[in-house]
């Protein structure tokens, strides 16, 4: 889990330009279902963001036949559980190619090796990270939010690969979507966060602070930039530090 963005077109175009963005991880693919992807809400964290109501859309699939599945420990369906989905297909990639972990809509998150060798709490923000775009259906608002800014039609169930395709190219496009996707990976940071406080007791400081200053991924944001987008990113964690102290502390 880097500093990618959802994109890998528009990664490269803002990577170029020098442009930071906040962002994670990735989304998308596999075609959209409304009872995979419906949620379930006993047990739900009340405090856990409610998905806003944008309409779903297909997605082309994007399968990992070099995967393996993965068994979920019983902390990481407690995290989709505490998000409000009812279940996570996991799945182990080979290497870290397409990143350290990254999300699939509509319910899979895949794990590299590198992830599944950090320390408990790490990987439990990682995937309360990954857990929350798919529970708030990030890749769904990318959809709306694109057509918006692109003055095309919102067309529910259509294929959202055709309108993330947009992006090819459109370097203005991307710069208009970046704050939302920063806005997105601030949201599952923060989240991820208490998601993992409360189902593993891990505090900020042991989980994404942990994680982030091990980080050394430098593919996205550049050399120079990754530092700084880190910092950025702990910087806005810290008014939810207390929060996770108090779920922590009830987990146990
Ligand atoms: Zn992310």
């Amino acid at each position: 889990m880097q500093k990618w963005t959802r994109y890998p077109t528009v990664r490269s175009f803002l990577i170029k330009a020098s442009i930071v963005l906040a962002g994670v991880c990735c989304a998308v693919a596999a075609p959209a279902s409304d009872t995979e992807n419906s949620h379930h809400k006993d047990g739900k964290a009340g405090w856990f963001p409610d998905t806003p109501p944008v309409p779903h859309f297909s997605w082309r699939p994007r399968p990992c036949p070099s995967c393996t599945e993965l068994t979920p420990a019983t902390p990481w369906r407690k995290m989709a559980s505490l998000a409000g989905i009812g279940r996570v297909h996991f799945l182990r990639a080979p290497d870290e190619r397409n990143g350290i972990a990254y999300s699939v809509a509509p319910a899979t998150i895949v794990l590299s090796p590198a992830a599944l060798s950090l320390s408990r709490c790490a990987l439990s923000f990682v995937i309360g990270h990954e857990i929350t775009h798919l529970a708030l259906r990030h890749y769904d608002q990318d959809v709306v939010t694109l057509a918006f800014l692109a003055h095309q039609p919102v067309i529910p169930g259509a294929n959202g690969d055709d309108i993330i395709q947009m992006l090819d190219g459109d370097f203005s496009l991307a710069l208009k979507m970046s704050p939302y996707w920063e806005a997105e990976e601030h949201e599952a940071d923060w989240a991820g966060s208490l998601l993992a406080a409360q189902a593993c007791g891990c505090t900020i400081e042991k989980g994404a602070i942990a994680f982030l200053h091990s980080n050394t991924d430098e593919s996205g944001g550049g050399i120079a930039a990754a530092h700084e987008t880190d910092q950025t990113r702990i910087r806005e964690l810290k008014p939810f530090i207390r929060s996770a102290h108090i779920l922590a502390d009830g987990a146990h």
